[in-house]
């Protein structure tokens, strides 16, 4: 089952419930594509650079 988690978009500033198995998705506020990293210290999101 997915778990979800509350990110503030890092472009916009605006709450995001993401599903922690989705490793791009777009922020609804801004439309920055978004990128969710995870490691041993936690989640981590940034913008998608080409
Ligand atoms: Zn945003």
């Amino acid at each position: 089952m997915a778990e979800f988690i509350n990110m503030p978009c890092p472009s916009c500033g605006g709450q995001l419930q993401v599903r922690k198995d989705m490793q791009k998705y777009f922020c609804m506020y801004c439309g920055s594509e978004l990128v969710l990293r995870q490691d041993s210290e936690g989640v981590f999101q940034h913008h998608a650079d080409a």
